[in-house]
C-alpha cells in the first residue's frame, strides 16, 4: 500500500473517532441526559468541535490529502482508495471556498434563528421569523456564489445533501411525479370506498408497544447487539460505527401505528448503517451515499414493506393477540385499509404515502424560487397557502400549520427537502428490482422472513458506501437512472385496490 495514502487513511480514522464521540454525546443528550447536564454538554461538544475543526484544517492533513490526490491522479492507488480521495477532496474543496468569517456568521445567525423559529411557530406568527430567514437566504445565496455552480445557485446548496445532483434533474423527476399525483389524488377523493383511519383507534399500553416495536425491528433484521432502541422527544437514528447504530422512537398511548411506523423507518436507516463495511470505518467507503439514498432505505422498510398486506399478514395476528381490546373485532383487511388511508393534511411528517410528496414538491418549488431570487421572504405565507390550496385543496388556518412547520430553514438546510422525495422514488425503484430478483418475496414476508430482501439491499446498496455516486449506484442496482415510474406504478397498483378505482 502507498505509505502516504495509509497515513492519510489513519488521519481519516482519527477524525471519524472524534465525530463518533460527538455523535454518542449528542445521542445521550437527546435520550438520557438530565436537564442540568445541558450547559456542560454544550461546552463538551463545542470543545470537541474545535478539536475536530483543527484536525480537518491542519497542514499535515491537507498535505496528505494533496499527496494522495496526486497519487490517485497518477494511477498509483486502487479504485477504492481513489474513491476515498475523490470524496474527501470534494468535501475539503468546498470547505476551502468558504472564508472563516462566513462560516462563523452562518453559525451565529442559524443558532439565533432556531430559537426565534421555535418562538414564532408557537405564536403562529411568521413575521417574527421573517427577518432571520431573510438573513439566512442572503447567506445561502452568498454560499452558492462562493462555492460556484453551473446553472442555478440552488445546485450548490443541494450538493451538500445530494452530492452530484442538479436542480434541473430534480425538477424533472419531481415534475413528472406531480403530474401523476395531482389527478390520482383527485380520483381517490372521489372514491366511495370504505377506508377509515378511525378503525384502528384504541388504548395501547406503552410497555406493550415497546415490546412489539422491538420485535418488529428484530424480525426485519436490526441487530440489537449492534444497536439499541430508546425513547426520545423526536424519533431519530444515529450511528457511531457499523457495529453501533442507534434508533429512537416515541410512544402515544392512543395510537400504535405511529410508533411502529416510526420504528420501522428508523430501523431502515440503521440497517443501512449496520450494513456499511466496518473495515472501511472512517473513510467515505463506510459512509452513506446521500440523504436521498439514506431515506430510500427508511422509506422502503416503512412503506413498501411496513404498510404492505404481506407484512401485516404475518404481524397482524401477533398485534391482535397483544391488543385484543382494540383489534379483536377488526379484520386484517379493515386494518390494512385503515393504516393506508389517504387524507390531505397540513403537516408533512404526518402525511400518507400519496400526499407526502406533494408537501415536498411545494417546499422544493418555494425554496428554489427563493434562492434564485424569484420570490421574496415576505411573500412566503401567501405563496405557501395558495400552493396548499392548489396541491391539497386545503385552507391553511395559521402559520404553525403552514410555512413555519419545519425546522429545516432555521438551521440553513435549504436544499434538504427534495431528498425526502428522492428517497421515496429510489425506494420504489429498488424495491421493484428486488422483487424481480426474489420472486417469492411476498410469500416470504407473509411468513415473517425478510432475510433475502435485506441481503439484496446489503449487496446492492449498503456494502458500497460512497464508492459510487447515488445516480451510478441506482443505475448499477436497477439498470435505470432515477425516475418516477416505479413509484407511480406502485402507488397506482396499491391504492387502486384499496380505493376500488
Ligand atoms: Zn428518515
Amino acid at each position: 500500500m502507498n505509505t502516504t495514502f495509509s497515513e492519510f487513511q489513519q488521519k481519516l480514522v482519527d477524525i471519524a473517532q472524534l465525530k463518533s464521540a460527538m455523535a454518542a454525546l449528542n445521542w445521550d443528550k437527546d435520550v438520557f441526559m438530565p436537564p442540568k447536564g445541558s450547559g456542560p454538554r454544550a461546552a463538551m461538544l463545542s470543545y470537541l468541535a474545535g478539536e475536530l475543526h483543527e484536525k480537518v484544517v491542519s497542514r499535515e492533513f491537507l498535505d496528505l490529502l494533496r499527496e494522495s490526490k496526486a497519487a490517485a491522479d497518477s494511477g498509483a492507488l486502487s479504485e477504492g482508495e481513489s474513491a476515498i480521495v475523490r470524496e474527501v477532496w470534494r468535501d475539503v474543496s468546498r470547505e476551502e471556498k468558504l472564508p472563516v468569517e462566513f462560516v462563523k456568521e452562518l453559525a451565529q445567525v442559524t443558532s439565533e434563528a432556531y430559537l426565534v423559529w421555535v418562538d414564532a411557530r408557537q405564536k403562529k406568527e411568521f413575521t417574527l421569523f421573517a427577518p432571520y430567514l431573510k438573513k439566512i437566504v442572503a447567506l445561502k445565496r452568498r454560499e452558492a456564489d462562493l462555492v460556484g455552480f453551473k446553472q442555478s445557485p440552488y445546485d450548490a446548496l443541494i450538493d451538500t445533501f445530494e452530492p452530484y445532483a442538479t436542480t434541473e434533474e430534480i425538477a424533472a423527476v419531481l415534475g413528472d411525479l406531480r403530474n401523476f399525483l395531482t389527478p390520482f389524488l383527485a380520483k381517490i377523493r372521489n372514491s366511495k370506498a370504505n377506508v377509515r383511519r378511525e378503525a384502528i383507534a384504541g388504548d395501547f399500553d406503552v410497555e406493550k408497544q415497546k415490546v412489539f416495536c422491538a420485535l418488529v425491528a428484530k424480525k426485519i433484521g436490526y441487530d440489537f447487539d449492534a444497536g439499541r432502541l430508546d425513547v426520545s422527544a423526536h424519533p431519530f437514528s444515529t450511528s457511531f460505527h457499523p457495529q453501533d447504530s442507534r434508533i429512537t422512537t416515541r410512544y402515544n398511548p392512543k395510537e400504535i401505528i405511529e410508533s411502529i411506523s416510526g420504528v420501522v423507518h428508523e430501523t431502515g436507516h440503521a440497517l443501512y448503517e449496520q450494513g456499511l463495511p466496518a473495515k472501511q470505518f472512517g473513510t467515505p467507503l463506510a459512509e452513506a451515499v446521500s440523504h436521498g439514498i439514506h431515506e430510500s432505505q427508511s422509506r422502503l422498510w416503512e412503506n413498501l414493506v411496513g404498510r404492505s398486506s404481506a407484512f401485516w399478514t404475518y404481524f397482524y395476528p401477533l398485534l391482535r393477540n397483544e391488543f385484543p381490546a382494540a383489534f379483536g373485532n377488526v379484520s386484517l383487511e379493515t386494518f390494512y385499509r385503515a393504516i393506508n388511508a389517504v387524507e390531505p393534511s397540513f403537516i408533512r411528517v404526518e402525511a400518507d404515502e400519496v400526499t407526502y410528496n406533494l408537501h415536498v414538491i411545494l417546499r422544493f418549488e418555494i425554496e428554489r424560487a427563493m434562492i434564485e431570487g424569484d420570490i421574496a421572504v415576505d411573500e412566503l405565507p401567501r405563496i405557501w397557502n395558495s400552493k396548499m390550496k392548489e396541491f391539497l385543496m386545503l385552507d391553511v388556518p395559521d402559520d404553525s400549520l403552514g410555512v413555519l412547520q419545519d425546522v429545516h430553514w432555521s438551521f440553513g438546510g435549504i436544499g434538504y427537502f427534495p431528498t425526502y422525495s428522492l428517497g421515496n422514488l429510489y425506494s420504489a425503484q429498488f424495491f421493484a428490482t428486488a422483487r424481480r430478483a426474489i420472486p417469492a418475496l411476498d410469500e416470504e414476508m407473509a411468513r415473517g422472513e425478510f432475510g433475502s430482501l435485506l441481503k439484496w439491499l446489503r449487496e446492492n446498496i449498503h456494502v458500497h458506501g460512497k464508492f459510487y455516486s447515488a445516480q451510478d449506484l441506482a443505475k448499477r442496482a436497477t439498470g435505470e437512472k432515477l425516475n418516477s415510474k416505479y413509484f407511480s406504478e406502485y402507488i397506482t397498483r396499491k391504492y387502486s385496490e384499496i380505493y376500488e378505482l
